[in-house]
């Protein structure tokens, strides 16, 4: 008999049922077996974390992007004008004129 693998020929005294050389049958298992992790939770985590901040960076990038583009992000509009409010500016003129403009942006870029 020989391995159905690598084709050497099987020890005499095997048994019939046994198809493959020990090399052979061993790989067979190891290629059966579940691989070890390759990273920890740890590693994970922390690399989930980097990505996170990565993700984070590059939605500011396009805030920037489309400010510089002369288009406010629609959150960040928001944010100024929350900010801006007369009620937190004692109704001061510059809030009312800033909130106006504000809103006027916020208008037209609801308008597309
Ligand atoms: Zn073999």
């Amino acid at each position: 008999m020989w391995c159905v693998d690598c084709g050497d020929e099987l020890p005499a005294g095997d048994p019939y049922w046994k198809r493959r050389c020990l090399d052979c049958f061993k790989a067979s298992k190891r290629l059966q077996g579940i691989p070890p992790p390759s990273l920890t939770l740890q590693e994970l985590m922390a690399r989930y974390d980097a990505l996170s901040v990565r993700l984070r960076e590059t939605e500011e990038q396009l805030v920037l992007a489309r400010t510089e583009m002369g288009v406010i992000d629609p959150t960040m509009l928001k944010l100024m004008i929350s900010l801006c409010h007369p009620d937190k500016h004692n109704n001061s003129l510059q809030s009312n004129e800033v909130t106006r403009f504000l809103l006027r942006l916020w208008k037209e870029s609801a308008n597309g």
